[in-house]
């Protein structure tokens, strides 16, 4: 079968590796479609995504399919299945999986490297989808349910005014769960014109640029900011234009080398509270019901599809991950 790897270097290749039959409770999925991440973007670059990185790596994570075979001891999966992956293992057994965040288990890792033409993860990373739900769709089970979490994590009440930064992929999602989470007025802060064409698009109130905001937020109380872009200069400015006893959720992954700074008088006399949000704990299924649901548009989202072999040049030049989410085309199964 043929593998995308990152393999050192800022360099990508497409390697032939042997197909095997799964194992103890595996489940040997054919790979639709998989989703390219900020994250590989990042492993590409050299830098760490959610874990440290050692090439060669097979990239992505966020992968959808129909089940080819099963392992002997798997109970809930036959051939055929329409599924999508949680690509993030917990043991079930430390403290921290104990406490229902797998995110923090002491043997986290990945196991559906989606860039690859099967993958193998455990039935319990496992989960249906509806004949209803297109693949493609369905492989927006992991970003969306990472978003998911970061809404769990702030907790957004009715009425609020939220600002989003940034319309990358998680973005675009962010804007239809303030949306249904009751937000009356959404406002996005997007340099690039097209993007912010599409945040209105997807539900926003207002989309502007970073110096509009800063007029905005003297005239009005901003209850919550979610940084999606990673950027420090993103991050200070979603602290400052905060409001008063606002929530800021900095749930763009930053460089692992550099530090941000705020005034740290201007965020006592607002009262602030700033998080954020480490990937998926059990919110895979929650992703699953909004997108069987229709109530999140991803169509919208998606600025190319392309095969394994265009990924290289993809990673070098980002020429379509800088317009929205670059879908990878495997079996291209709907
Ligand atoms: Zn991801
Ligand atoms: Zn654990």
């Amino acid at each position: 079968m043929r593998a995308g790897y990152y393999v050192g270097n800022f360099e990508y290749e497409v390697k032939q590796i042997p197909e095997r039959n799964p194992v103890d409770d595996e489940v040997k999925i054919k790979v639709a479609w998989c989703g390219l991440c900020g994250t590989d973007i990042h492993k590409f670059q050299g830098k760490n995504g959610a874990s440290k990185v050692i090439p060669p790596i097979i990239l992505g994570h966020e992968c959808s399919g129909i089940v080819e075979a099963v392992g002997p001891d798997c109970k809930y999966f036959k051939v055929g299945d329409r599924v999508a992956c949680d690509p993030s293992w917990g043991c079930g057994k430390c403290i921290w999986c104990q406490q229902g965040l797998p995110n923090f288990c002491l043997e986290r890792h990945g196991v559906a490297k989606g860039f690859s033409e099967y993958v193998y993860p455990p039935e319990k990373n496992v989960y249906h989808i509806s004949k209803s739900l297109d693949l493609e769709t369905a492989a927006f089970t992991e970003p969306l349910s990472c978003a998911i979490h970061g809404m769990d994590i702030i907790n957004i009440q009715s009425g609020s005014t939220v600002c989003i930064y940034g319309i990358g992929a998680i973005g675009s999602l962010m804007i239809q769960l303030v949306k249904l989470a009751g937000a009356s007025k959404i406002i996005v802060v997007e340099k690039e014109s097209e993007k912010r064409k599409l945040a209105l698009d997807l539900g926003a109130s207002l989309a502007i640029d970073d110096q509009q905001v800063l007029d905005i937020c003297k005239k009005e109380n901003i209850d919550y900011v979610i940084e999606c872009i990673g950027l420090n200069v993103t991050m200070e400015q979603a602290i400052h234009i905060a409001g008063k006893r606002a929530k800021v959720l900095l749930f763009g992954l930053g460089d692992p080398d550099s530090t941000i700074r705020f005034n740290q008088f201007e965020a006592y006399t607002k009262e602030l509270s700033i998080y954020t949000s480490y990937l998926n704990p059990l919110t895979s299924q929650r992703a699953i019901n909004l997108l069987e649901s229709g109530l999140i548009n991803t169509k919208k989202i998606i600025s190319a599809r392309l095969s394994l072999e265009e990924m290289g040049n993809e990673l070098k030049t980002l020429k379509y991950s800088k317009k929205g989410k670059v879908m990878v085309c495997l079996s291209g199964d709907h």
